[in-house]
């Protein structure tokens, strides 16, 4: 391609959208413009990294024996309630009605469109096992759309489904898509770790996550990993043995309200009390689907809000606002407590059960209660552990210490079980006759958000450092002075060369200063560059250089297809 026939929008100043790194630098390369919150549209080097991965994960996917078929993006409505989650997908589903006033959605993910499509074609064991997928365009009107292509309202993601007769060969078919998420993301140039995570709205008994490890904002998710087993999970569902040393109290003193003027945060009431943090319980009111409820921590964990979610099985969960907490506690955001509270609904973490003569709010301004019991004083409507999972924790699975870090989400795997098969009618007869739902599982990794994933790697400050397996075209060939006809051709035999030899290859044609050319093409993040300039070409010589690396070596004209193959096995 030649630079001049392209359309490669580069952009000198920082764009005060971009947050992270790897979105600046998507803007500035040229490589994607945005539309709306969460909407935006790749051009022509992103077009061609979009591909370059789709092309990895197919190969993966077609070889792990998935069978690739495209599913709409546009469902009748009736498809999602037949399974239930028409109700429980919440906002983030985009509905629309057509001209017969007929409900739709827009998909964000197809488990129910491949389950009705399945359990219509596939009747016997022996239609079975069956790997379907796709690389499809999603919609999710995310809360937060933020970050450029990570987290985006549309997006395109490679979703696969697996049907099965039995758990047994469900977890071969489970193991083989793990295999091809760890080929996908080695050949794409990202290193992965697999995590246990929560279910989510995908329901199901079991799942990973693929997450690349980064120290940057990027890192949305918190991993937590064991210093001595193989134990590593998402913070969202990880259990933890609890560190602190927490000594009950033989007796159970009388209660007291006592004044903390001024004190409502945990450390204010602990200073002023002159307590531990470890005896005060925090009662956090949330609204779940309307109703109230007190999630009560120990005073020194943090809340974990999936857990509470889990534990509720609720659709919408908030934080209650200030009117709220004044009509349910009586008093002013800082204050609620359990003692006393009516019509709420009081979950309580087990950390808080092992506690004597604690303290909690009075649901009276500026007042808390000491000497507080739990059955004696309150009682709670469940105890479920709520309690989010931090960096020094002990293993759940063993005797070491848990190091907190973060990771961006890359890719996923869920164990469904019968949960869509069951309603949708996915069943099959066995080899006796007798009709059995299917044992499914889904599959997902981010065909947008993977790419620019790995530019939180791939850069440096001069720009995008593209891995060659993504990159829009693996070498840049930067003519200096192609005004004089010897640089010219010197520019154009190589360019033929390379394209013979099947090498993508970009040519920058435009009659612009060294300077302007260098820039862009460190901005674009080509791994390979070649300059053709008057000095060396006397010598019938050029400039090959990595993006990554410093040095660059002399080669000839008529050597440098070689050269470059070489380099490229030396690049990741
Ligand atoms: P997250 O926790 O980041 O919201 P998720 O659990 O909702 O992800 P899935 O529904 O399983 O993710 O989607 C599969 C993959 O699709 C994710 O691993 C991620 O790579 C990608 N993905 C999910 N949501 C988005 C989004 N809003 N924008 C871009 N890619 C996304
Ligand atoms: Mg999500």
């Amino acid at each position: 391609m030649r630079w001049s026939q392209t359309y490669i929008p580069t952009l000198r100043e920082n764009q005060t959208e971009a947050e992270l790194i790897s979105h600046q630098l998507l803007l500035r390369g040229g490589y994607i413009r945005k539309l709306a919150a969460g909407v935006y549209l790749y051009l022509p080097l992103m077009q061609r990294v979009i591909e370059n991965f789709a092309n990895i994960v197919r190969d993966e996917m077609n070889r792990a024996g998935a069978l690739e078929i495209t599913m709409s993006v546009l469902c009748p409505a009736e498809v999602w309630q037949q399974t239930g989650r028409y109700n429980t997908v919440g906002k983030e589903q985009m509905r629309l009605k057509d001209r017969h006033q007929h409900e739709m959605v827009l998909c964000g993910t197809h488990e129910e469109t491949v389950t009705s499509l399945v359990a219509g074609e596939v009747k016997s064991y022996r239609q079975l096992p069956l790997n379907l997928y796709q690389i499809q365009v999603k919609f999710r009107d995310e809360i937060r759309p933020r970050f450029g292509l990570m987290r985006g309202r549309e997006f395109i993601m490679k979703d696969a489904y697996t049907f099965d007769t039995d758990e047994q060969t469900f977890l071969v078919a489970y193991e083989k898509m793990v295999q091809a998420y760890f080929n996908i993301f080695r050949r794409a140039g990202i290193d992965v770790v697999k995590v246990e995570s929560d279910t989510g709205a995908m329901g199901g008994k079991a799942a990973h996550e693929f997450m690349m490890l980064v120290d940057t904002t990027a890192g949305e998710e918190v991993i937590l990993f064991c210093d001595q087993c193989d134990y590593a999970a998402n913070r969202e569902k990880a259990p933890f043995r609890d560190p602190a040393k927490v000594v009950a109290e033989s007796t159970q003193k009388s209660m007291q309200v006592v004044d903390t003027p001024g004190a409502a945060t945990i450390e204010e009431v602990t200073a002023f009390l002159k307590v531990d943090a470890t005896k005060l319980v925090k009662t956090l009111l949330y609204m779940a689907d309307g109703a109230p409820v007190a999630a009560l921590v120990r005073g020194d964990r943090e809340l974990n809000e999936i857990k509470l979610k889990n534990a509720l099985g609720c659709t919408e969960l908030a934080m209650a606002n200030p009117d709220q907490v004044q009509e349910y506690t009586k008093a002013p955001v800082g204050f609620a407590g359990p003692v006393g509270l009516k019509d709420v609904m009081i979950l309580v973490d087990p950390l808080v059960t092992k506690l004597t003569n604690f303290v909690v709010g009075a649901n009276q301004n500026e007042k808390h209660i000491i000497n507080v019991n739990l059955e004696r004083d309150f009682k709670a409507s469940r105890v479920i552990d709520l309690s989010q999972a931090q960096g020094g924790d002990g293993c759940p699975k063993c005797e070491g210490r848990l190091t907190a870090k973060k990771g961006i989400e890359v890719g996923n795997t869920f164990m469904l079980g019968t949960k869509y098969s069951v309603p949708l009618n996915a069943t099959f007869l066995d080899a006796e006759g007798k009709e059995k739902p299917m044992i499914m599982g889904s599959y997902g990794i981010g065909i947008t958000r993977t790419p620019q994933a790995a530019l939180e790697k791939y850069n440096d400050e001069k720009g995008i450092i593209w891995p060659k397996n993504l990159a829009p075209y693996l070498v840049e060939i930067i003519p200096l002075n192609i005004e004089k006809p010897h640089i010219k051709e010197a520019a154009e035999t190589i360019y033929g060369q390379l394209a013979a030899a099947g090498i993508e290859v970009l040519l920058d044609d435009r009659d612009e200063r060294a300077g302007v050319k260098f820039n862009d093409a460190d901005l674009i993040g080509l791994p390979m560059r070649i300059t053709i300039g008057d000095k060396s070409l006397k010598d019938g010589k050029v400039e090959l250089k990595s993006r990554s690396r410093g040095e660059m070596e002399l080669v000839s004209v008529a050597e440098i297809v070689g050269a470059v193959k070489k380099l490229a096995e030396q690049l990741p």
